[in-house]
């Protein structure tokens, strides 16, 4: 018989899990409580977007924009943003064109064309591009091809081994300052001490095997992502329903029965939870759980950011369809030193997110969540952002048509540190999984909520 699955909250992680059950055969039903597709990855149309509604839509992803130019008031009501298609925040995918989920889009037969860059470095006077040149490729050679043929036993021992550690231990010359850079974006976490050797270097392996660019952006937004697998699950016969939320899974002699939507009792064989685990147990009776699992769950942190889309007249060409690092010494942040990026990928025309003749910059910098929310960090954050954007383009203000700040304090649903445990894609009840950016698997935010769709479908076998 066809085992009937829910799948709760239609993230990237709960799309992905939709599409690849959908396309073996499961029958799937994916509850959103929002009415929009995406959930952290979703996507504005500025041509639609009233006020009122990107500060509700905000806040439920918690997050809220501090500094704007001119006001959010003046930017809504003379209709700046017609014409442009936001994201959330600032998003830059791991693996560009070769990234997890764009090939995942692919095994499901969809296809998103992505835009993918090489990454250079903001200094002093002006920028290096790319920052890792031939010439450092072959001083690295001996230890690309080491980290290329390490296995997963050599990972899993660096796992607990911190970033400053190794830094420490192995580095010297521009290594040191690759690893300085490199790691604290791929988690967005600014301590080197609480971010893992092992996870860092997964993710630069898998990037090393598929020689694919360091990052990308999707055509159209993020929301180009979602779509593509919400056609897969449509096309397999599974069913989204959007602004439905589920307020309560049902769980009887250890495993899972289905859950009450707005109310109304529905049965299934599997329960797939999407949402953030801190969150879990809002919707589930932890008298289900053991003591300790409820505990990890509640405690995980995320990590934070501010953000920056510009959107400017002009854009040297010399930099258009680049991506920029920064770091800011002695930032007044967790970590000591902040790192930052500013990307024009989404400046090309053909990224299709901003009218003609207008440019799309977006930027952000790393923070812990609690930083995110402390106004005087933020201020200073702010001014390291458009610091650094005058570096590349000097007197960037005579430029600009508009700029909005967006802070976040949950980007990353758990933050990939070394003191974080993130829980397995299986959970103590019997056919209750969890997938997401929150679990146990490789990549960090939307690779991380792909991969473990992948854990889950190879479980379900
Ligand atoms: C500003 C910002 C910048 C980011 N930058 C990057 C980046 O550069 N690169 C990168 O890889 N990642 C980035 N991320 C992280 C990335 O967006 C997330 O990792 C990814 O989108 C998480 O997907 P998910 O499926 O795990 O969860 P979510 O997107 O959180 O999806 C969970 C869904 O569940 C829904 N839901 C919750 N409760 C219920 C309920 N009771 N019933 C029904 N539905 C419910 C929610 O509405 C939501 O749609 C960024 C995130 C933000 C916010």
């Amino acid at each position: 018989m066809v085992k009937k699955v829910c799948i709760i909250g239609a993230g990237i992680g709960g799309l992905t899990t939709g599409a690849l059950l959908s396309i073996k055969g499961y029958n799937v039903t994916i509850f959103e409580k929002e009415k929009m597709l995406g959930g952290r990855s979703l996507t504005f149309d500025g041509d639609n977007l009233t006020l009122e509604n990107y500060r509700k839509i905000l806040s439920k992803f918690s997050m809220s924009v501090p500094f704007s130019e001119p006001t959010l008031e003046e930017i809504f009501n003379k209709n700046m943003l017609k014409g442009y298609t936001l994201d959330l925040g600032f998003h830059s995918i791991e693996g560009g064109t070769m990234s997890d989920v764009g090939r995942a889009i692919i095994e499901t037969g969809n296809k998103v064309e992505m835009m993918g860059t090489k990454l250079g470095l903001i200094c002093n006077r002006g920028f290096e591009f790319p920052l890792v040149k031939i010439k450092d490729k072959l001083r690295f050679l001996p230890l690309i091809t080491r980290l290329y043929l390490s296995g997963e036993k050599t990972m899993k021992r660096l796992d607990k081994q911190s970033i400053a550690e190794t830094i420490k231990i192995y580095a010297k010359g521009k290594m040191i300052t690759i690893l300085e850079l490199l790691p604290r974006v791929a988690t967005t976490v600014n301590d080197l001490d609480k971010i893992s050797t092992g996870e860092s270097f997964r993710a630069t392996q898998s990037n090393l095997r598929r020689g694919s660019t360091p990052v990308g952006y999707p055509k159209g937004g993020l929301v180009s992502l979602s779509n593509a697998f919400a056609d897969v699950i449509k096309e397999n016969n599974g069913i989204i329903h959007l602004g439905k939320t589920v307020k309560q899974i049902n769980i009887e002699n250890g495993k899972v029965k289905g859950v009450n939507v707005d109310d109304e009792e529905f049965k299934f064989d599997i329960v797939v939870s999407n949402i953030l685990v801190q969150r879990l147990f809002n919707i589930v009776s932890e008298k289900h759980f053991p003591k300790d699992y409820i505990k990890n769950l509640k405690t995980l942190k995320g990590t934070g950011s501010l953000c920056a889309y510009y959107s400017l007249n002009n854009i040297d060409s010399n930099l258009m369809g680049k991506s920029f690092l920064f770091i800011e010494r002695d930032a007044g942040v967790e970590g000591k030193d902040a790192v930052g990026m500013i990307e024009f990928v989404t400046a090309i025309p053909e990224a299709g997110i901003a009218p003609s003749s207008k440019y799309l910059v977006q930027s952000y910098i790393i923070c812990t969540p609690d930083e995110a929310k402390s106004k005087k960090t933020l201020e200073k954050l702010k001014e390291t952002l458009d610091r650094n954007l005058e570096i590349l383009i000097p007197n960037f203000y005579s430029q600009l048509n508009w700029a909005i700040y967006p802070a976040i304090w949950h980007l990353d649903g758990v933050a990939k540190t070394i003191d974080n445990i993130k829980p397995d894609v299986k959970t103590p009840i019997k056919n209750l999984y969890l997938v997401g950016d929150c679990v146990k698997a490789p990549g960090i935010g939307i690779n991380c909520a792909v991969n473990s769709a992948r854990i889950l479908a190879d479980l379900l076998e």
